[in-house]
């Protein structure tokens, strides 16, 4: 075959599987879409892991118009590479979004967006029930002269009474760790649509498979994909993904030099200048693989883990020897109608108090599959005393305020077979 011709039947293909993907499911196009978007050679059906740090141009040119952003293209891999953008597009893909970027973690993500975004004298509402190390990065935040209020993000009337003058963003999460609020999502949306605060929402727990952000007005999605994306436990990264929605042209904090792009890039490209490229927290090309092959059973683990989270939930509810039970999924949950409202399942975390005759420490050592470990969103059923752990550091007041007790123990509900889950609590429990 001639090169023309070559040329020719590849764009054919490419358009064809485009036109192919365009109506299908959820998971037909995320095992299917790396391949519309990357071209891989020789047949390959991953996307090679590329270890090259620098990109040469023979003709000095071509490298000239990507450092000025006339052309696309990788010039150093920390800000981005081929395997970096296969997963980038994969995300951007699934969450919606209009461009998204990795990080090496979710912490990175999360902070490096706060500090591209964010200067002194402004003003950030945050949810006061979020992440752990989100919380303790307040401390950060106020430090460098940046106003946090923080507040329970249940009712959005809490979030429009903390509004001021100089608030650019309001940040929460979808379900919350450990005790699973469910965030007022579209109210708090259409109040920053109408206040033109920049909405960060981490969708951590709740990735897009289950959860539609663009439906409660997000503008900026910002999380690990250590947990449920990658599923295994076995690398870190982390993302923002920009879905489109906020008009970046009303945002204070856009620096002079992003003022001429077209305007849905403005924020995102400050992001990963003044954030990604200059504070160097990259995900590796090899972690970007990992992460996209965890991905491929995203949906079919999500479907498992919040089945076997409501069945273990409603098995808990009735125990004697359980005080209470955090499952969104559960008709008692404060916020059931909300959540049923937002996501097609309830998540796979739930946390529950033992009843106060039961030691916490025996029980847990008497589970005999269920692993002692703290993250989440894997394969693996895991538990942890938070109050004794991830929320030990904040103190026994900020834990109260966050509805945290002593007795507390949060579950990752992993893939395992539900009758063997239970009768693991059955016998731990007797
Ligand atoms: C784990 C987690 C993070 C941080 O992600 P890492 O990849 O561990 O840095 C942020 N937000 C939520 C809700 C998380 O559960």
């Amino acid at each position: 075959m001639s090169t023309a011709v070559l040329g020719v039947f590849l764009i054919f293909r490419i358009l064809n599987m485009s036109d192919i993907l365009n109506n299908k499911g959820f998971n037909t196009r995320l095992v299917h879409a790396d391949r519309l978007i990357n071209h891989p050679q020789d047949g390959a059906v991953h996307q090679a892991t590329n270890n090259s740090v620098l990109f040469d141009y023979p003709d000095i040119q071509d490298l000239v118009d990507i450092f000025q952003g006339k052309v696309a293209g990788h010039a150093y891999s920390r800000q981005s590479s081929a395997s970096i953008d296969a997963l980038q597009n994969m995300l951007t893909s699934i969450e919606g979004g209009v461009g998204s970027l990795t990080f090496a973690s979710g912490m990175a993500a999360i902070t490096t967006t706060f500090l591209a975004l964010l200067q002194q004298g402004d003003h950030l509402i945050m949810s006061q029930f979020v992440f752990g190390n989100t919380n303790s990065f307040i401390g950060t935040l106020r430090r460098y002269g940046i106003e946090v209020s923080v507040v329970d993000v249940t009712d959005v009337d809490n979030v429009a009474a903390a509004i001021k003058e100089n608030t650019r963003a309001v940040y929460l999460e979808t379900i919350a760790n450990p005790v699973t609020q469910v965030a007022d999502l579209l109210p708090v949306g259409e109040l920053c649509e109408q206040q033109k605060l920049v909405y960060m929402v981490d969708n951590t727990m709740t990735p897009a498979y289950i959860f539609d952000a663009k439906a409660v007005k997000a503008s900026l999605l910002v999380g690990s994909l250590t947990k449920y994306y990658a599923g295994h436990g076995q690398v870190l990264g982390g993302i923002v993904v920009d879905t489109g929605l906020y008009d970046w042209q009303t945002y204070p904090g856009i620096q002079e030099g992003f003022r001429g792009l077209p305007v849905a890039q403005q924020g995102l490209m400050q992001i990963k200048k003044k954030g990604l490229r200059d504070m160097g927290g990259c995900l590796t090309s090899e972690s970007a693989h990992a992460i996209s092959v965890g991905m491929e059973t995203l949906a079919l683990r999500m479907d498992r883990s919040c089945d076997n989270a409501l069945q273990l939930a409603q098995y808990l509810e009735q125990h004697p020897k359980i005080a209470a039970v955090y499952y969104p999924g559960l008709k008692a949950h404060p916020q059931h109608d909300k959540a049923s409202q937002y996501f097609s399942q309830y998540g796979g975390i739930l946390s529950f108090d033992l009843h106060e005759s039961v030691d916490c420490f025996a029980f847990m050592n008497k589970l005999q599959l269920v692993l002692n470990a703290t993250h989440l969103g894997d394969t693996r059923t895991l538990a942890i005393p938070v109050a004794h752990t991830i929320y030990y550091e904040m103190g026994a007041e900020v834990r109260a305020d966050m509805g945290i007790s002593d007795n507390m123990i949060r579950m990752s509900i992993g893939i395992e077979d539900i009758q063997d889950l239970l009768a693991d609590f059955e016998q731990a429990l007797a």
